[in-house]
């Protein structure tokens, strides 16, 4: 295990850092898991959340650090203000109270590329223990093939992010230029694991309706960049169709310190029905979007340090 973390390339990054051995790259963790909030989680798309919640297990660092991260308390330098150290051990214990006890109808991954292999022996080791309920992987979409084949078998939902078609973009707003072609072969990568879209049906343990299997691309529109956020939804409409769902989200939101002038507001409603609009005459047919509700700083989680 320590090997992946030793000279560390687990994501397109590549530092090369010695996580093993306390030496961080990028996403400033060492190769100790560490977990800001395990909990029942009601906010995600319909399939992913349902009534009774998915099991969002929010994973502490990134390796792309968006300068607008809404969840920036967490994944940059969260570490020693935020999280419970982890080992692949008492995270299966705790993929399996979310499933026996809070009765979430998944597990629900977010941000974990940096620690893959740790989190795909926890999913091997909560299967074996009796675990049932879907697994979803829950990304920025910045992620090497190399790693994503870890979870191949493991891993039944992706729901990744793509957030640029744009390098120009990509670059200014999370220093990786190389991120649309990046995440177009993780996303290619994804599908091939999963396949087309399914949903419970009849199961006693998670709720009719729950994906069960698939792709949920997301797309965040951020203000003024509504033309990157066109070509974002065709680039995976013209390569998938109706074979990934495509979700269009509003909920961008203005916390981070030292933004630059064009992303310190919220997307207007005018912006954001354009593209709504763009998707929908596009044939786009399997998507989600977002109403004006889930924007503001109440969508952001209560960082609590501790899961529950
Ligand atoms: S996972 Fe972290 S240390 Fe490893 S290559 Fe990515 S950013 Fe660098």
């Amino acid at each position: 295990m320590s090997d992946f973390y030793e000279r560390c390339s687990l994501c397109p990054r590549r530092c090369l850092a010695d996580r093993a051995h306390a030496r961080l790259g990028v996403c400033g963790v060492p190769a100790d898991v560490y977990v800001a909030r395990a909990a029942l989680h009601m906010w995600e798309e319909p399939p992913i959340s349902g009534e009774r919640g998915s099991g969002a297990v929010f994973f502490v660092g990134c390796s792309l650090g968006c300068i607008f991260c809404q969840n920036g308390a967490i994944s940059r330098g969260g570490l020693g203000k935020f999280g419970v150290r982890m080992d692949a051990e008492s995270l299966a214990d705790t993929f399996l109270r979310l499933q026996n006890r809070d009765r979430a109808n998944n597990i629900n991954l977010v941000t974990a590329s940096h620690y893959a292999p740790t989190a795909a022996e926890a999913i091997a080791i909560a299967r074996r223990r009796g675990l049932t309920v879907p697994v979803v992987w829950n990304s920025s979409g910045y992620e090497s093939v190399e790693t994503l084949r870890l979870l191949d078998g493991l891993v039944d939902v992706y729901l990744p992010d793509f957030k640029y078609c744009d390098p120009n973009l990509a670059s200014l707003y999370s220093r990786a230029p190389d991120y649309p072609e990046v995440a177009a072969l993780a996303l290619e990568e994804m599908f091939r694991q999963v396949g087309e879209p399914r949903f419970a049906h009849g199961r006693d343990d998670v709720e009719d309706g729950i994906m069960t299997r698939g792709v949920v691309v997301r797309h965040l529109v951020l203000p003024t960049h509504g033309d990157d956020s066109k070509r974002v939804i065709r680039k995976i409409y013209e390569r998938f169709n109706s074979s990934v769902y495509v979700s269009i989200m509003s909920q961008y939101t203005p916390v981070a310190d030292g933004l630059p002038d064009e992303l310190s507001r919220p997307v207007d409603a005018r912006e954001y029905d354009d593209v709504v609009d763009f998707a929908v005459d596009l044939g786009v047919e399997r998507g989600f979007i977002q109403d004006g509700g889930s924007v503001g700083e109440s969508f952001v989680p209560e960082w609590d340090a501790r899961p529950q």
